[in-house]
């Protein structure tokens, strides 16, 4: 029997260590999903919401103690921690809220006596979970999915089942009934038991461009709808007319949410050539003072990476943009000590072709590039294989706002503020980000099947 194992990414030390499930277990979980979705979905948006709310008001409850799993299984600091729960029972309310809004039937004006649109839950949904936000990633799928209707099986990061195992509970002492919201621990390689089960009827991924290609060709040629939210490498464009001390301000606490490890975090800082010196001794500047340590510490902004050989890569990618070429402004070495800590790190003179330009770094490194003007930094901003968050800074709001709205290729695209996400609006990406969407109306109608119903 395999287990997964947690290891505080701190200190290196073992915390926990939890037996896989069997492929029968597996099997038994399908099943008793569907049982529970074949009662749920008769039941009314109201009395979902009830349940939903109370959800909302044991993750309040518990928000000390889920922030230190999630600080003891990933490393996130504490007070981070707290308000990833909080913004969890935020979503949590506002789907309880408005589900019955969102998903409520459409009339359509046709020559039929009547005709409308109804959205009706799907079935069972298998949500294929990242480590970095162990609950935000979890509940910004299951609240919209549940208040449709639908039954949700999680497959949680293997080395955050403590987490996985503390949304269940949440779940069930809510007073969701058994089997419509479950944890299953298992590997990524033992999955198919679930994702080939007829009774699932999709799957959102949130991860990796490599997991999100696995697994949509799986159910792909299972034709289970999906939706994947994978990785990025968001650009920032700072242009020359941009308020240099709010901007660096808002750029590098981008960069650093979840110690780096967001895939919204701000990656790509391209700033146009008449601020880009003054951008960057701003931006080490503001780097240079966060301060790194154990998450449980008050102070402490960034915390250990959530293993060791993410921050093995996260450190190979920097020395090989060093050695292609960029100045190493800020940090750049590995701590001695134990535990899986790398240090706000700042590369300066960064072009395409190096690893810190091309591909997602997923900790404290911040890339500063270099652009003759706008539509050079436009052109930079756009050239990488992803497509998901992306900023633009200037005094100017309506030029600003012209390049996010029509010349950036992102999911979103924010005015002079990191970018972030909100229960109320749509969040996902294009290109190698994947592609749906999660939160918002655009969401919630991810997993329903939308159905036309025609009266003559
Ligand atoms: P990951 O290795 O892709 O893992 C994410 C989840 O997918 C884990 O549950 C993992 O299980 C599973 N998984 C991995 N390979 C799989 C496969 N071949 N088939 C099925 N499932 C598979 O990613 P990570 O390193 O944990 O997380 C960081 C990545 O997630 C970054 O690229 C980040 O940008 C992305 N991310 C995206 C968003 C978004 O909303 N767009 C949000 C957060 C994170 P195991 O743990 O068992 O391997």
């Amino acid at each position: 029997m395999r287990s997964l194992e947690s290891i505080d990414p701190t200190s290196g030390s073992k915390i926990g260590s939890y037996e896989e499930l069997a492929r029968e277990q597996c099997i038994a979980a399908v099943q008793s999903a569907q049982r529970a979705f074949e009662n749920w979905r008769e039941v009314d948006f109201e009395r979902r919401g009830v349940l939903m709310m109370r959800v909302a008001d044991l993750l309040d409850q518990g928000k000390d103690r889920f922030a230190n799993l999630m600080a003891d299984e990933m490393g996130k600091p504490l007070a981070q921690g707290r308000s990833e729960i909080e913004k969890c029972a935020w979503a949590c309310r506002y789907f309880a809220e408005h589900a019955v809004r969102f998903l409520g039937a459409e009339p359509i004006q046709t020559d039929a006596r009547r005709s409308f649109v109804v959205f009706r839950p799907l079935g069972v949904i298998l949500a294929v979970m990242p480590w970095n936000f162990p609950f935000w990633q979890v509940f910004r799928f299951a609240a919209p999915a549940l208040m449709a209707g639908n039954a949700a099986l999680l497959k949680h990061a293997s080395n955050v089942s403590g987490c996985a195992l503390a949304i269940h509970e949440l779940f069930r002492e809510a007073g969701f009934s058994d089997g419509l919201f479950q944890s299953l621990l298992l590997r990524s390689d033992a999955l198919d038991a679930v994702l080939d089960r007829p009774e699932v009827r999709g799957v959102a991924l949130t991860g990796s461009s490599e997991a999100g290609r696995s697994i949509a060709s799986k159910a792909g040629r299972l034709l289970k709808k999906t939706v994947l939210e994978l990785g990025g490498s968001d650009p920032y464009v700072i242009l020359e007319d941009a308020d240099l001390g709010p901007t660096a301000e808002a750029c590098v606490s981008g960069r650093l949410v979840n110690s780096g490890q967001s895939c919204i975090a701000a990656k790509r800082f391209i700033a146009v050539a008449p601020v880009y010196r003054e951008f960057a001794d701003r931006f080490v500047g503001l780097m240079r003072a966060k301060r790194m340590g154990n998450p449980k510490e008050p102070g402490v902004e960034i915390g250990p990476l959530a293993r060791r050989d993410l921050r093995d890569t996260l450190h190979a990618q920097v020395i090989e943009s060093v050695r292609l070429g960029a100045q190493r402004a800020l940090g750049g070495e590995i701590p001695p000590g134990p535990g899986a800590f790398y240090p706000a790190t700042v590369l300066t003179g960064v072009r395409p072709g190096m690893p810190a330009f091309d591909q997602e770094t997923f900790g404290p490194v911040a890339a500063i590039v270099e652009a003759r003007d706008e539509p050079e930094a436009i052109r930079l901003a756009n050239q990488s294989p992803f497509g998901l968050g992306a900023a633009v800074f200037s005094k100017d709001v309506a030029r600003a706002e012209r390049i996010a709205a029509e010349s950036i290729d992102a999911g979103s695209c924010f005015v002079n503020a990191a970018v972030h996400s909100d229960p109320r609006l749509p969040f996902g990406g294009i290109k190698d980000s994947g592609y749906g969407r999660e939160l918002s109306l655009f969401g919630i109608r991810e997993f329903v099947n939308v159905k036309t119903v025609y009266v003559r």
